[in-house]
């Protein structure tokens, strides 16, 4: 769109406008998803391949290691791109599997291969390694004292999204498959990627974004991707997928309106940009409501920042909205884009005013491929038997969007709330946000036999 600001303010811009919740899966939406969701009766009982066993065997006895590994991450948490010190655990800890990890992928992203013991295709899993600037309030022994420097303010930072466990649980699935290799028909990408949630404009583009840019999944002939995510407010251990749209397209938009500075008694002397702009806020849900067809999808269209004047008896000049848009479809989301413009500018017209509206794309939707989400559900079965449900489409959005709009992929939602806390739990990005170490091996196993299991489906 023209005179739309391109790429290089996504993500934190989005987080600036939109609340810490913007950006990545988790969010208010936990709610709707744990109420929702019914469990799927699998009758039938996928049989455990002796591959699938010893990978499941090889991760359980590491269990221990697996814990270790989350709460070292967890006490250690780093900003996105500033994962210096995580980075060099996870190429450590890969380095003594006997992989060859290369370091400073997209700034501070780690990217190992494990080759198989025969030829095949390739399959990558992602797993995310980047802190938020939250204070944690969890009572934990290895709870996090760490700080941080976020747009020049010294701030706390805490694992409140639950990529300590991401990358912890990757791990834990490397030293799986690196155990089963000569078994293995192909090749397992690692990508341990730096900044889902956020970092300063000038380090635009990054995280998953930078990687398929720095070409990681073009150079390694990835042909496809798994990664999972967190959840709290979902039960420990179980897992959530959905073909198709899973999380939204989330993109700011800011409006600056100039209307006529005048005194507060004398409105018909100058041109009030604080009744125009309340115009439009009004007019911006009618984008929702009469012009996107929500039976196909949903859109969400939220004014989040609303700035003028100074003073009660001074109209001002400048009125300034900034919010966000939530899509799931490629074509409605720059139908809700020109009509935002389209709308602010036309109101303000009518008023004598103008309007100067930017549009800055974030994450695309993340979509799961189809065929690939009905493959491999058997899989997830087999790792949580009559613990996989039907997901519901999130607002919130996530970087593995980039991967998937590359080569098929398959994102899901592992549950890490204990049952008696479904009702009370925090959601991820909350400072009291907290993690069931028991999911930790489920998600382990789903990322290992993921890869496994579709190697084996998908001989080259
Ligand atoms: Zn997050
Ligand atoms: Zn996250």
């Amino acid at each position: 769109m023209p005179g739309v600001d391109t790429r290089t303010h996504a993500g934190t811009r989005l987080l600036l406008g939109t609340s810490l919740l913007a950006a990545c899966a988790a969010g208010p939406e936990r709610a709707s998803l744990a109420e929702t969701a019914a469990p799927t009766r699998s009758a039938s009982t996928v049989a455990a391949s002796p591959l699938a066993r010893a990978i499941d065997a090889h991760i359980d006895a590491g269990k221990e290691r697996l814990v270790g590994w989350r709460r070292h991450f967890h006490e250690h948490p780093e900003l996105g791109n500033r994962e210096f010190e995580t980075a060099k655990f996870v190429a450590a800890r890969l380095t003594e599997m006997g992989l060859e990890p290369r370091t400073g992928v997209a700034r501070t992203g780690v990217v190992a291969v494990i080759e198989g013991g025969r030829p095949g295709r390739v399959v990558a899993l992602r797993a995310d390694m980047d802190a938020l600037p939250v204070k944690e309030e969890v009572d934990l022994p290895f709870a996090s004292k760490a700080t941080g420097t976020f747009e020049g303010k010294t701030v706390p930072v805490m694992h409140a999204c639950g990529h300590d466990a991401h990358t912890a649980m990757l791990l834990s699935a490397a030293e799986a498959l690196v155990a089963v290799r000569a078994e293995l028909p192909g090749q397992v990408v690692l990508l341990f990627q730096p900044a889902e949630e956020s970092v300063p404009i000038e380090e635009q583009p990054a995280g998953a974004e930078l990687m398929v840019r720095e070409g990681v999944l073009d150079d390694l002939q990835v042909d496809a991707i798994f990664g999972l995510h967190v959840f709290a407010g979902v039960e420990t251990g179980r897992i959530a997928l959905k073909p198709g749209p899973l999380l939204a397209a989330a993109d700011r938009f800011e409006i600056v309106v100039k209307g006529r500075q005048t005194h507060g008694s004398k409105p018909w002397a100058g041109v009030d940009p604080i009744m125009v702009a309340s115009e439009i806020v009004g007019a911006l849900q009618t984008i929702v409501s009469r012009t996107q067809d929500i039976v196909k999808e949903p859109v969400v269209v939220t004014v989040g920042q609303f700035e003028s004047g100074v003073r009660n008896n001074i109209i001002p000049d400048t009125a300034r909205l900034v919010g966000t848009i939530r899509t799931f479809d490629d074509a409605m989301r720059a139908d809700v884009h020109a009509r935002v413009e389209q709308l602010a500018q036309g109101i303000a017209a009518s008023h004598g005013a103008t309007a100067t509206v930017r549009i800055e794309q974030g994450y695309p939707v993340t979509s799961n491929d189809a065929g690939l989400a009905a493959a491999m559900r058997p899989t997830l079965e087999r790792v949580a038997p009559g613990r996989v449900f039907d997901a519901t489409k999130i607002t919130g959005a996530e970087d593995f969007s980039f991967y998937a709009r590359k080569v098929p992929g398959l994102f899901v939602l592992l549950g890490i709330t204990p049952a008696v806390q479904l009702k009370t739990a925090d959601s991820n990005h909350s400072p009291r946000f907290y993690l069931d170490e028991a999911a930790l091996p489920v998600g382990a196993k789903a990322l290992a036999n993921l890869a496994a299991d579709w190697l084996a489906a998908n001989p080259r």
